[in-house]
């Protein structure tokens, strides 16, 4: 899906130094000092109960009423160039970044290896992607290596407001809240890209809202844009759109299908989350639950294999006989949802595409199904469907409500629709390490790359990219690789350094 980029700046600058990288990683683990603190940081923390239940940071505090849009305050340092929920939670925020930095050591050494020679010197970022933990030991390391950075949300509920804090009092002008109304979430990425004196030169987003909002109210910056990497399946299908159309103006770096992205947070991330976010919304038992999935793609099937070794029953609705196919053989059911969706207990979206379950399958659900969706977008469960006169909503825990039909029957609808395990419930760092680090060298790559390297096109990050991402994050496990001799390598028609797999392989 896309043009592979030559990747010159990264493969002698920083591919060619993997192996002392690597040495940099165990000496960075060698040392467990921070971890002592972790549990430490972790026990006393108000941030681990609110990220998941989505209550303490915004809904537990006095002034809660009050908007961060109507509120005036500033950092240590006296700047207010931020918009946060509450500027005095920066210290829990500083300890969650503490305790995800320990998953993240990849990320971690590359700061700490390209220090002197801040490779994003000069690059002014306007991110829009969701605001964990784990997304500002990005952030930061991209102000480490040279970057400045404003940042907002790409999701309304999915900001974790101490983390945000924390950031503003770093000096990161963040724009984001969790439980942003709509208007709040387009001003917060209109305060990241129209500010007086500052013009961006590199995007970076996750799910495409903020390049739309760009292209739709400020054309112009795309003057000075040196590229966008786009990280979601949903946004980068933007990217190859207005690349169809002849109106992509940049060069773009499709993240999401790297394999180090699609394979590992797509597909693990939603493995070790589905259930979590589950759980903790409705204290649901799986065992021999009935759960149809929609969507058997690397989200799909994420969820399923977590579902599946819990005990539930799991069917699949799926538009592409590939991944029906696939899900026959992995011991799936593929049904149209109206087979079961009068006698399935939950229904979880993940298919990318919109109006998946509509306002009739919402009609003809049993009492106490649970509804959610682990796609970008909110637009798989037509929600908007259930504002009608005649339905009761009642909001029984924080992102969790019971929509009632008048004659009794409750659907119990999570995050208004919205992603769920971002919504309600962590994320494996580990996982988004892989990631990061990918967004973080696709930057590099686009920011130093000499004009006329790249097109205005879309553009995939190069197999020996995926490699080495992943070869970072291999000491973790303390795996050790085999290397080929000369005549395996000769015989496979392979350089010993790679890359091993052709650039389509998955
Ligand atoms: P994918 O393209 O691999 O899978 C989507 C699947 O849905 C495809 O197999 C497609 O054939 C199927 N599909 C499309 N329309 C359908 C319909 N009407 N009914 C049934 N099946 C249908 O994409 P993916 O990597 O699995 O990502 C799916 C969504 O999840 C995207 O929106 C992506 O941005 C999002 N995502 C979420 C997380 C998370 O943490 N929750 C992580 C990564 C990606």
């Amino acid at each position: 899906p896309g043009k592979e980029c030559n990747l010159s700046y990264l493969t002698s600058e920083y591919i060619g130094h993997q192996i002392q990288f690597a040495d940099d990683m165990q000496e960075f683990t060698k040392f467990p000092t921070k971890t002592g603190r972790r549990s430490l940081s972790r026990s006393i923390s108000q941030s681990s109960t609110d990220s998941y239940s989505s209550a303490a940071s915004y809904t537990d505090s006095s002034d809660d009423e009050v908007s961060p849009r109507e509120k005036q305050q500033t950092n240590s340092k006296g700047s207010s160039n931020f918009c946060v929920k509450n500027i005095k939670q920066a210290e829990f925020g500083r300890r969650e970044i503490e305790i995800a930095e320990q998953d993240m050591s990849a990320l971690i050494s590359l700061r700490k290896r390209a220090q002197g020679e801040k490779p994003l010197a000069g690059a002014k970022i306007v991110g829009c992607t969701h605001i964990t933990a784990q997304t500002a030991v990005l952030i930061e390391t991209l102000c480490a290596l040279g970057a400045q950075c404003r940042w907002s949300a790409c999701n309304i509920y999915s900001t974790q407001n101490e983390v945000a804090a924390a950031l503003a009092e770093a000096g990161v002008a963040v724009f984001a809240w969790k439980g942003e109304s709509e208007d709040d979430f387009w001003w917060c990425i209109d305060r990241c890209v129209n500010m007086d004196g500052w013009q961006a030169n590199m995007i970076l987003d996750d799910g495409g809202d903020l390049t739309h909002w760009v292209y739709k109210k400020y054309p112009n910056v795309f003057k000075k844009i040196r590229g966008i990497v786009e990280e979601s399946v949903t946004g980068v299908h933007r990217l190859y759109q207005l690349s169809k159309a002849g109106k992509l103006c940049v060069p773009a770096m499709n993240v999401n299908d790297s394999v180090t992205k699609q394979k590992f947070d797509n597909l693990y991330c939603c493995r070790e989350s589905i259930l979590d976010g589950l759980k903790r919304t409705t204290d649901v038992m799986f065992g021999g639950k009935q759960v149809v999935v929609c969507g058997y793609g690397e989200v799909g099937k994420g969820c399923c294999a977590a579902l599946k070794a819990l005990g539930a029953i799991v069917y699949i609705t799926e538009i592409d006989p590939i991944c029906a196919l696939q899900a026959c053989m992995d011991g799936f059911r593929v049904v149209k949802l109206n087979e079961v969706i009068r006698q399935v207990d939950v229904v979880i979206t993940c298919t990318g595409n919109k109006n998946v379950v509509t306002r009739e399958h919402l009609d003809r659900m049993k009492n106490s199904c649970i509804v959610c969706n682990m796609g970008h977008s909110n637009t798989e469960i037509d929600v908007t469907s259930l504002r009608t006169p005649e339905l009761t909503w009642e909001r029984v825990r924080s992102q969790v409500d019971h929509v009632i039909w008048p004659d009794g029957k409750r659907v119990v609808l999570l995050a208004e629709g919205r992603l769920l395990n971002l919504s309600c419930s962590t994320v494996p760092t580990f996982v988004l390490s892989i990631t990061a680090t990918t967004q973080a060298l696709a930057l590099i790559e686009l920011y130093n790359a000499p004009d006329g390297r790249y097109k205005q096109d879309v553009y995939l990050l190069p197999k020996k990219m995926d490699e080495y991402v992943a070869s970072l994050h291999l000491p973790s496990f303390d795996a050790h690789l085999t290397e080929l001799t000369d005549d395996q390598a000769k015989y496979l028609g392979l350089n010993k350094n790679g890359p091993f797999k052709p650039n389509y392989y998955r």
